[in-house]
């Protein structure tokens, strides 16, 4: 008799995953390793930026009281008395009717509080420059401060490292930056119609293409993937090698062998491993057979084998918790409206995750779907760069209808 297993809602189980979450320990990384790295720790200024009075621009550092009467026709006449670049300090303060030729990033010298930039400062030779309209004091200063004062929280840890944040840590001096550890992943595919990656294909087979898509989704989610093999459909040998996984490993991911046929050896290794099983059924669409059971402290992802639904599973439940582990803020797919632009009149009792691509119109973002939409398809993967959220229930969809679309690519690739 083949068991039946009672769905729970999307929703509940990503729940039930993340409630599992405990956070990995902090370490030290150089601050040139720490991109994509969630920081463990809050950056607040420790000095102001600029630290000190600076010149924006290439000119003059003058007092500006020395140019009120300042005319196109009735230029001020002032002497330069030296020349300072960015990382010099002026030797000399500017004493009325002196300037000091200052380039940009050169602090103010003393006795300056106005900088005439170069293209408005007329060389009248034997070191002497004009200059034909009045500046106030003030006039093109970088304040010392104006960018962030000192003791301004910046950023909060929990976020992830970006070039951005990369400079801002450089300015405050973060040679080695606080980040979660990245979680070891195993990652293991089950089924006796596996062939390696560089095996000719034979009758009845077929290459393993899910463990290298888990493999890059594990380390978009942050975590370190490690490949730990391919298993024939053999209860013993499977039993032993994903016991063996667990001591190497703080997330293991299986995929295939989870449902409910002869071969699907899954539930029972969970059984004898006494793992509890958080779910082994969820109410959508591909992917219903996700099953997630807990060794321990140790999160079991036991995937579908069909190429889009085992993408789905990762990306719903497995990728948020590698995130969260990482003390991520944002574990989760960024979702966004659009508009349908086709009809989907196929119901379904269950959420549907349609592998989609979204493109621009005038009316705002409209998405359609790509590809053969069954789950066992594995061509439209590598064409969607979003999935639409298609409820579960009581009608289909038309052309026009807003849905929500779960975002996979960062990128949009528009040239402005
Ligand atoms: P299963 O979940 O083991 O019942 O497998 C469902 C379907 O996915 C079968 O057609 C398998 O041949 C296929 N499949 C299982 N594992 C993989 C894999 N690693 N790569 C590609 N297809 C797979
Ligand atoms: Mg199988």
């Amino acid at each position: 008799m083949v068991e039946s297993r009672r769905p729970i809602t999307v929703h509940n189980a990503v729940e039930q995953v993340m409630q599992q979450v405990t956070l990995l320990d902090t370490e030290q990384v150089k601050l040139t390793d720490a991109d994509g790295r969630i920081l463990a720790e809050d950056i607040t200024s420790d000095h102001d930026v600029p630290p000190f009075n600076r010149s924006p621009y290439d000119g003059f550092a003058i007092q500006a009281e020395d140019t009120k009467a300042a005319k196109k026709h009735a230029p001020v006449r002032l002497t330069v008395i030296e020349t300072i670049g960015a990382g010099q300090m002026a030797s000399q303060s500017v004493q009325t009717g002196q300037a000091i030729r200052i380039m940009t990033g050169a602090p103010i010298p003393e006795g300056a509080d106005a900088v005439v930039m170069l293209e408005m400062a007329y060389e009248a030779g034997d070191g002497l420059i004009d200059i034909k309209r009045p500046f106030n004091a003030g006039d093109n200063i970088s304040w010392q401060g104006e960018d962030t004062p000192e003791d301004t929280p910046l950023i909060s840890s929990g976020q992830k490292i970006h070039p951005g944040t990369q400079a801002v840590m450089a300015t405050f001096g973060y040679a080695q930056v606080s980040v979660k550890r990245q979680p070891i992943v195993g990652i293991i595919a089950t089924g006796t119609e596996l062939l390696e990656v560089d095996e000719p294909l034979e009758p009845g087979k077929i290459r393993n293409s899910n463990a290298y898509m888990i493999y890059s989704q594990v380390k978009k989610a942050g975590g370190r993937p490690i490949m730990l093999g391919q298993l024939q459909d053999d209860f013993q040998s499977s039993h032993r090698a994903v016991q063996q996984a667990l001591e190497r490993v703080d997330v293991l991911i299986t995929t295939g062998g989870v449902s409910v046929g002869d071969f699907d050896f899954l539930p029972a290794i969970y059984e004898k491993l006494g793992a509890e099983v958080l779910f082994n059924k969820v109410g959508m669409r591909p992917g219903s057979v996700t099953t997630v059971a807990r060794s321990g402290d140790q999160l079991l992802f036991g995937l579908s084998g069909n190429p889009s639904a085992c993408f789905v599973g990762f990306e719903l439940f497995a990728a948020p918790y590698i995130k969260a582990m990482q003390g991520y803020q944002y574990p989760y797919l960024q979702t966004i409206r659009a508009v349908l632009d086709t009809d989907f009149p196929k119901l379904n009792p269950f959420t549907r995750f349609v592998r989609s691509q979204l493109h621009p119109t005038r009316e705002g973002l409209a998405v359609r779907s790509v590809g053969l939409d069954k789950s066992n398809v594995v061509t439209s993967l590598a064409f969607a760069d979003s999935l639409m959220v298609i409820p579960g229930g009581a009608r289909g969809l038309q052309s026009g209808d807003p849905v929500d679309v779960l975002m996979l690519k960062e990128e949009s690739g528009t040239f402005l």
